[in-house]
C-alpha cells in the first residue's frame, strides 16, 4: 500500500494538479479549494513534512522557494500585495504532511487568521 502524500502524488504527476510553474526542485499549483482568487501551493520536491522537519541542509531550498514564490506572485500579478503562509503540525492547521507554502492574494485578506 502507498504512502505517498498527495502532494507527492502530484510531484510523480499520479493525479492531475493545475501546475504553473516547474522546476528540478519544486512545484507550484493551484489549490483545489481556493480561499483567495489568487491561491498557489509551493512545495519542494524534497520529501518534508512541514516547516518543524527543515534540515540545516535545506537552507538554500527553503530560500529557493521564496525566490519562487516572488516570481510567481509577480507573474500572476500580486502587485497590490499577497500573503505566504505555512501551517505547521495539528495546532497549526496542516493536513498534508508535505511542507507547502501557501501564497493567497487577489483580495483584501484580513489579521489575524482563525
Ligand atoms: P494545509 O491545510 O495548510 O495543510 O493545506 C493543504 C492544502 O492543500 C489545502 O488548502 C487543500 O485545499 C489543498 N489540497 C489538498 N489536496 C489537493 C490537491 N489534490 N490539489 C490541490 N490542492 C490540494
Amino acid at each position: 500500500m502507498s504512502e505517498k502524500s498527495i502532494f507527492k502524488r502530484i510531484i510523480d504527476k499520479e493525479i492531475p494538479a493545475d501546475i504553473v510553474y516547474e522546476d528540478d526542485l519544486c512545484l507550484a499549483f493551484r489549490d483545489l479549494s481556493p480561499q483567495a482568487p489568487t491561491h498557489v501551493l509551493v512545495i519542494p520536491k524534497k520529501e518534508i513534512k512541514s516547516v518543524a522537519t527543515i534540515t540545516d541542509q535545506d537552507q538554500a531550498l527553503i530560500g529557493h522557494l521564496y525566490l519562487i514564490i516572488r516570481n510567481i506572485a509577480r507573474e500572476l500579478g500580486l502587485g497590490n500585495g499577497y500573503r505566504v503562509v505555512a501551517n505547521c503540525g495539528a495546532e497549526g492547521g496542516q493536513t498534508v504532511d508535505h511542507l507547502h507554502f501557501h501564497l493567497l492574494g487577489g483580495r483584501q485578506l484580513k489579521w489575524p487568521p482563525g
